[in-house]
Order: C-alpha cells, then structure tokens, then sequence
C-alpha cells in the first residue's frame, strides 16, 4: 500500500484538534431491532392468545349466536360445526340449529336430511311439536342438532301468516335453552324472514366473511338489516364478531382484503383468522368436524382458538 493511498484513506482532521476518541466499548447489547417489534397476527393488530376456558359447574342458560352473511359459500356451516365442535370439547353443551333448507349442517354432521321425520320446519309449524322432539344427538359428545331439509323452504313462505311470526324460533328454543351454553343457528344465503328469526331469537350475529375480492360487498346492508332488528324486535342482539375465514397469507390478495376488513371494522373483527385448506371441504364429506377429522391440523387448532376468543370476550364483557 503506497503512502498516498494511506493518507487519502485517513479521516482528515484539522491542524491542532485533538485526536479523535477511540470509540467506546459497548458494554452492554445493542438493543433488538425486532424485540420492540410488536409480534403482529394475522388481522395485523398485535398477536392475542386467549386462555383455556375455565370449567363450566353448570350449564346455561345459552348464548345464542347467529351465523349470518346473505352471501353464500363464505364459511357459515363451516364454522358452525367446527366452532360448536370445539366449544364442545371444552366442555360447553352445545346446540346446533340448522335454519338453510339447503340442509349443509345436517349433511355435514352425517345426517342424511331426506331420512328426517322432523325437522326444524316441523318445529316451527306446529304447535305441539318440541325441540326435544326434534333434536339429534351428534358424533361430538355434548353437541345436539336440530337438523333440517327442503321442507324448510316451505316455512319461510307460510311463517308470513303466523302471529308474532319473527319471534316463533325464539319461541320455540326458549324451553331448551337452560340445558345449553351455547346455541348456534347456521343462516340461509339470504335476509328472508327465516335469517330474521334467527336475528330476532340471538343475542348475537358472527359474521363469517371469505377473505375474497367482494367480501365486503353486501355487508353494509347485513349491517342495516341487524340495526332494524335491534330498534323493533330484539335490543338484546348485538354483533359478536367478524370472522375472516379461507385466508391465504401466501396471497398479497388475501392479505390485502383481511387489512380492508380490520379497517373497515376494528376491533370487531376476531383476532383469530380461518385459513383456507382443502381439510375443510374433506370433513363435508367425511360428515364430521375437523377437530374429530383432522384433530391436531392447523383448521381444527384455528377453531378451537376462535371458541377460546369467543368465550374470553362473552367473560371479559
Ligand atoms: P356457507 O355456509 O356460508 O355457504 P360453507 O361453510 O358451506 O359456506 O363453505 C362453502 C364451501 O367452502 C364448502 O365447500 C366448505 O367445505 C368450503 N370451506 C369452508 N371453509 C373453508 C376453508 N377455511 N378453507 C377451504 N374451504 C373452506
Ligand atoms: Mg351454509
């Protein structure tokens, strides 16, 4: 190395200034760069992880939820079964309303909907037909179903003549509701006069939303519908959550939607998020819950976190 190079290389410094301090030895860690990171889930607040429910001595009288969306195909049987199924396992008793004539829930629980003698239409038409008469015990210990099938259809045109005609669900479940913590109504594909009884017999909505181009498109008006329903027929209900469900956090698109959510909504959005695997439709088929199907899979965990939220935010409120 020649001397100029050398010279060129050494910081300048004025003629007569001290020489410079020797940089001082570090004696303690730089701090983290990533330690004050706060860790961020997946909705992008803060990660939350909810406690193991405490034991319940004893049962009821049940929270209702509704599960709720007029937009087909975006999680609500889904997450009826496996919610349910995982709020079972902690040891709530749990009653599943299957209110969509389609009949998803039933066929999901290994019901074959066309060999029913009754059926939640029977219930709500008439008069001396009871829950207890209609209920089916599940695969899930202490998770029963009111199943339904194509008969429902049926109810939704008839129930328009009926006295008090959007209160007969919650007319109809009040006597049960003692025996349970928990019921879930899973809701048609529609603001019809069926999903406004199940509005009208909850004390609160879970909003599934598929985590897709559209998701939120239909909301405001679900939105609208529950307001009315609190204003003239149920002050009691109130929205429980939304639920980001068939997430890809692979996606930028899923990202993207999941952030438009947590804007448009806040806190009201759970924490936990259901992320899209083919082990879901599987379990259609298989006719049980993810948790029984696949029980240490990432959906199966996914529900089992979502019923801890859920029952830390029903404690917490
Ligand atoms: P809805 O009751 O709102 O119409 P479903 O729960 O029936 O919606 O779901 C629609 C379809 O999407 C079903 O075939 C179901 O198996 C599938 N599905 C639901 N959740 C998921 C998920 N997280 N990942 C992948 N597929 C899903
Ligand atoms: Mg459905």
């Amino acid at each position: 190395m020649s001397t100029k190079s050398a010279a060129a290389a050494a910081p300048r410094r004025r003629r007569g200034a001290a020489p410079a301090e020797p940089a001082p030895v570090a004696l303690v860690a730089a701090p983290d760069p990533v330690a004050d990171v706060p860790d961020l889930g997946p909705t992008g607040r803060p990660r939350r992880t909810f406690p193991e429910p405490p034991p319940v001595g004893e049962h009821g009288p049940a929270r209702v939820l509704a599960l709720c969306n007029q937009k087909g195909g975006v999680g609500k049987t889904t997450t009826t079964i496996n919610l349910g199924a995982a709020l079972a396992e902690t040891g709530r008793r749990v009653l599943l309303v299957d209110l969509d004539p389609q009949g998803a829930l039933s066929v999901g629980l290994g019901v074959n909907p066309m060999q029913l003698d009754r059926t939640v239409y029977d219930l709500l038409m008439e008069r001396d037909v009871t829950a207890e008469d209609v209920m089916l015990k599940t695969a899930v210990a202490g998770m029963d179903l009111l199943p339904s099938n194509i008969d429902l259809s049926a109810a939704e045109v008839q129930l328009v003549n009926e006295v008090a005609r959007e209160q007969t669900l919650r007319r109809v479940l009040e006597p049960v509701l003692d025996d349970y913590d928990v019921v879930l109504i899973d809701c048609q594909p529609s603001l019809g006069l069926l999903t406004v009884n199940a509005l009208t017999a909850a004390d609160g909505v879970v909003i599934p939303l598929e985590c897709e181009y559209f998701a939120l498109r239909g909301v405001a008006l679900l939105l609208q519908t529950i307001e009315k329903i609190r204003e003239r027929l149920n002050p009691r209900l109130e929205i429980e959550g939304l639920l980001a469900t068939m997430y890809d956090a692979r996606t930028l698109h899923g990202r993207e939607v999941l952030a438009r959510v947590v804007d448009a909504f806040g806190d009201r959005v759970f924490h936990t998020v259901i992320s899209r695997t083919v082990r879901f439709p599987e379990t259609t088929v298989a006719g049980e819950p993810i948790t029984s199907y696949a029980s240490s899979s990432t959906g199966a965990t996914a529900y089992r976190e979502l019923a801890r939220e859920l029952l830390a935010r029903t404690v917490s409120a």
